[in-house]
C-alpha cells in the first residue's frame, strides 16, 4: 500500500504542476517567499493585447478558443495573457473573416517569453559595456595619438589655475595631479595596446549583445564563456579594494551564469536544447491555446 503511495506521488505532483502551470497569469495565488513573475502580464501592460478577430465581421466555429460571441458581445482572448476581454462587434469591420491559423503568428508565452524577456534585459547590459568600452578605447586612441599636445595643453591649464611651474621635468609630487601625469609617461606603443584590447574587448560585448537579442544559442555560449573568463579578475579586483560597484557587478555575472547555465541549459545540462524546444512547444502555439482554453483539460 505504501509503496503502491510512493510510486504514484511524483505522476500526483507532475499533474498538479501540470494544472498549476496551465492556470491563466494572474489567477494563481501569490507565493509568500518566491514571487511568481507573470511575464505575459508585464508584456501586454507595455504592448497591449493580442486579440484575433477584432475587425473581422464573422466568426468561425474554430474561433470558440480565441474569440465567441453571446448576446451581442464579442469575447476576445489575449492570446498571450488568456485574459478574456468584452468588446463590441466591430461597427465597421476590415475583413469577412479573421486570418487563418496559418496566417497568424502567435506571441511567446510561458518560460519561452521569460527568457526572451531576460536575456534582452542581459544584452542591454552588455550594450552598455560596448559603449563604455567603445568610448574608452576611442579616448585611449586619440590620447595615444596627440600625446605632445595633449600634455603640453595639461601642462598650461594646470599652471594657469595653480600658479605653478609644474612641467614633465618639474613633476607634481602627489595627488591627482600626480596620478594623471603618470598616463604621460606610459609609452604611446603601450596607449596602443590598452586602446586595442579595451576595443576588441568591446566588440565582443557588442556580439553578445546583439545575439542576445534575438535569442541565438551561440550568443549564450558566448556570453556564458566571456563572463567565467573575467570573473577571476573580478574576484582579483576584489581583495585590491571592495567597493559596492564592484560587489554588484560579480553578483550580477554571477546571477547571468546561473542563469545560462541552468535555465538555458547550456552544455545539455537538465536535457539540454531538446528539453528547451520541448518546453517551447508546451508553452507556445495553438496546441497549447486549445489546452488551456475554458472547458478542456488542463492536465492533457
Ligand atoms: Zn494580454
Amino acid at each position: 500500500m505504501a509503496a503502491r503511495h510512493t510510486a504514484s506521488a511524483p505522476a500526483c505532483a507532475r499533474s498538479h504542476r501540470a494544472a498549476t502551470l496551465h492556470k491563466p497569469p494572474g489567477t494563481q495565488k501569490p507565493r509568500l517567499f518566491r514571487p511568481r513573475f507573470h511575464w505575459e502580464l508585464l508584456v501586454c501592460g507595455v504592448h497591449g493585447h493580442e486579440l484575433i478577430g477584432t475587425d473581422a465581421a464573422q466568426l468561425r466555429p474554430e474561433e470558440t478558443i480565441v474569440a465567441r460571441e453571446v448576446a451581442g458581445v464579442r469575447w476576445y482572448r489575449c492570446v498571450r495573457c488568456d485574459s478574456w476581454l468584452p468588446l463590441a462587434p466591430p461597427a465597421k469591420p476590415k475583413w469577412d473573416l479573421p486570418p487563418t491559423r496559418d496566417e497568424i503568428e502567435l506571441p511567446l508565452r510561458g518560460k519561452a517569453l521569460r527568457d526572451r524577456v531576460v536575456l534582452r534585459i542581459i544584452a542591454i547590459d552588455r550594450a552598455i559595456h560596448f559603449l563604455v568600452l567603445g568610448l574608452l578605447a576611442a579616448a585611449v586612441f586619440l590620447f595615444a595619438a596627440h600625446e605632445i599636445r595633449v600634455r603640453d595643453v595639461f601642462y598650461r591649464i594646470v599652471n594657469a589655475v595653480q600658479g605653478t611651474n609644474t612641467s614633465p621635468a618639474h613633476p607634481a609630487q602627489h595627488g591627482f595631479l600626480h596620478t594623471l601625469e603618470r598616463l604621460f609617461t606610459l609609452k604611446s606603443s603601450t596607449l596602443y595596446l590598452v586602446a586595442a584590447a579595451a576595443a576588441a574587448y568591446a566588440l565582443l560585448e557588442g556580439a553578445e549583445a546583439v545575439g542576445l537579442w534575438y535569442q541565438r544559442r551561440w550568443a549564450e555560449y558566448l556570453t556564458f564563456v566571456a563572463t567565467l573568463v573575467f570573473m577571476p579578475y573580478e574576484i582579483y579586483e576584489l581583495t585590491l579594494t571592495v567597493s559596492a560597484l564592484k560587489v554588484a557587478a560579480l553578483t550580477v555575472n554571477v546571477l547571468i551564469a546561473l542563469y545560462l547555465l541552468f535555465a538555458k541549459r547550456l552544455f545539455g545540462l537538465r536535457g539540454g536544447a531538446a528539453a528547451e524546444e520541448e518546453r517551447r512547444a508546451r508553452d507556445v502555439g495553438w496546441e497549447a491555446l486549445e489546452r488551456t482554453a475554458p472547458g478542456s483539460d488542463p492536465q492533457v
